[in-house]
């Protein structure tokens, strides 16, 4: 037994663990946390991960079963569950994946060994985040939603989980409270892109629960190595979401999703999507609360591989599929597209037979095929199509303050989901922040895709930033500065605003004043790029110089210290 966010959960129904037993990894799932976030730099994370999977003896190549899957014969056993009616011999009565139809013998072995493909996006991306402290894909949206907060987009993805819960685990679907938690944090990196060393340090948080958290639970409930699994195919799901989000733009420079998809064969596509939504973890968790006899490494896989591609195909037929940034069908001209999408969907015909017909147990064989099913009722997809967000109804929301909490979010993450909305010039952010201001957000964030394609610093001067500072006088200059400095103790909006009206004597920033810059919610988003990475010149600074200057630069020319004619007496 144990609490999270104050509910008693039961324990887990497994009592042995259902995954493999085939980490090098032995030690708690803990200890590999606390070992893992000493990483300094993603590139760091990847390998200390892959160590704990493989060992140090391999070769990162095509073998390497960390980022690939190398798929063994399957040998016909005893079956355990009934043969999905959608397979081989009915699939060409219906129309998914454009229509294609079953390909014998789609090959299920890698063409392209994706390590070097990412060691050399996460070594762009750790070049970045080293000049600029935060990269311009960090904590952006991704829902197509067009959420207004964090707080939405969070809310909104626990309620996907709990109801994909419910479409596996039916009415255990909140059987164990950590496993529902971890399957948001797997979740939630397809809607915000966030930093796989924020997943470590606990700065990314939702409903205040860190990974940590989650896997600490898992220990005390006696997971064993399912929790290490579990760990490890996060940190794995993160860092791939992460490079597959900074690289994406028009012209990627490293073009690992292209370098996947050159050829007709798409299995490399299969895994690698398999492992971006992390159906490998979060089906030891669904196997767990079934309460499934042990799994083969083969059958977790081809469950995971089923899950995802099983929600392809139904994505395809609701005409949602279209709309991936990532489809892993995706070629460089129709024919190989063609060939993909029949080899895609083939390659879920075979394993879903296999996974039957080699005896995997109900658990599992559910999992493979349940895209079907929550395609059509998770209200996720239904949205997508709709192109707009549905309200969560009162039954559901008591199950979120149930099972979640009250808060989704926190005022860090606020902050800077709310910069990036501000940052983006492709998408109006609906403020009524001053434009100038706004212009400042929009040309760091364009400054920091720059300096991630040319692998340079940002040229934090050219933004504009500090220039009043530096040639104003003495006064405005401490004004300022003080500000700066008050932001960077702020630990709330409502903290901010209390700072910035009470501790700068006469030249005060009162509500109404700082209402007349934007919004209290659009200043606090300012305030957070300067915790997130200062640099001496960030937004934070923008802003204390342009509220001197609209609010009391008149006033203080006028009468305080200039009035006998010294430009540098400091009140
Ligand atoms: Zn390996
Ligand atoms: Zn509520
Ligand atoms: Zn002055
Ligand atoms: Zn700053």
């Amino acid at each position: 037994m144990g609490t999270i966010s104050g509910v008693e959960v039961e324990s887990v129904l497994a009592s042995e663990p259902v995954s493999p037993d085939n980490l090098a990894y032995t030690d708690s799932a803990l200890a590999a946390f606390d070992e893992l976030r000493t990483a300094k730099s993603n590139v760091e994370l990847l390998h200390a991960s892959h160590r704990m999977w493989c060992g140090s003896t391999c070769s990162r190549d095509k073998d390497c079963h960390f980022l690939h899957y190398i798929r063994p014969e399957c040998e016909g056993e005893h079956a355990r569950a009934p043969r999905s009616r959608y397979n081989k011999d009915t699939s060409h009565l219906y129309g998914l994946m454009g229509g294609t139809s079953y390909v014998p013998n789609t090959q299920q072995t890698h063409r392209v060994n994706s390590w070097p493909l990412l060691d050399t996006v996460l070594t762009k991306a750790d070049v970045a985040r080293e000049h600029n402290g935060m990269l311009h894909c960090d904590y952006t949206d991704w829902s197509k939603k067009n959420d207004m907060t964090a707080e939405q987009t969070v809310r909104y993805l626990c309620r996907d989980s709990i109801q994909w819960m419910g479409t596996w685990c039916g009415a255990d679907y909140a059987a164990s409270l950590a496993g529902l938690h971890y399957l948001a944090l797997a979740a939630i990196t397809d809607d915000i892109c966030i930093p796989p060393l924020d997943l470590l340090s606990q700065r990314f948080r939702m409903y205040g629960f860190s990974a940590r958290d989650v896997i600490e639970t898992m220990v005390n409930q006696g997971w064993g190595r399912d929790a290490t699994h579990a760990l490890l195919a996060l940190v794995r799901e993160y860092l791939l979401q992460y490079a597959e989000k900074v690289d994406f733009g028009k012209t990627p420079k490293v073009g690992l999703h292209s370098a996947l998809s050159q050829s007709i064969e798409v299995w490399d596509s299969v895994v690698y999507r398999t492992h971006t939504a992390n159906c490998y973890g979060v089906g030891i968790v669904v196997c767990r609360i079934a309460g499934s006899s042990p799994l083969t490494e083969t059958w977790l896989n081809d469950a995971a591989i089923c899950d995802c591609v099983s929600m392809d195909l139904c994505k395809s037929t609701l005409r949602i599929y279209q709309h991936d940034d990532h489809a892993p069908t995706a070629g460089n001209a129709k024919d190989v597209e063609v060939n993909r999408k029949a080899g895609y969907h083939s390659v879920y015909l075979d394993l879903i037979d296999d996974l039957v017909f080699s005896g995997a147990p109900e658990s599992a064989v559910h999992y493979g095929r349940a895209g079907f099913l929550f395609v059509q009722i998770v209200d996720r997809y239904l949205e997508r199509r709709a192109g707009h967000r549905f309200p969560i109804r009162p039954s559901m929301d008591r199950e979120l303050h149930r099972l979640f909490g009250d808060e989704p979010t926190d005022t860090l993450l606020d902050g800077i989901f709310r910069l990036r909305q501000l940052g983006n010039p492709d998408h109006s952010p609906q403020s009524s922040l001053s434009p100038a201001l706004l212009s400042v957000c929009q040309l760091r964030q364009q400054q920091r895709r720059l300096s991630y394609d040319c692998g340079t610093v940002c040229k934090s001067e050219e933004s504009g930033i500090g220039t009043y500072r530096d040639s104003t006088c003495s006064c405005a200059r401490d004004w300022i500065d003080r500000v700066h400095l008050l932001g960077q103790e702020a630990i709330s909006p409502s903290n901010l605003q209390e700072l910035i009206s009470e501790k700068l004597g006469a030249f005060s920033l009162s509500a109404a004043k700082i209402a007349s810059v934007g919004p209290l919610k659009d200043i606090w988003a300012l305030c957070v790029g300067c915790h997130v990475h200062c640099g001496g010149r960030c937004e934070w600074l923008a802003f204390a110089e342009y509220a001197w200057q609209e609010i009391w630069a008149g006033a203080h020319a006028h009468n305080v210290c200039h009035a006998d004619g010294n430009p540098d007496i400091t009140t």
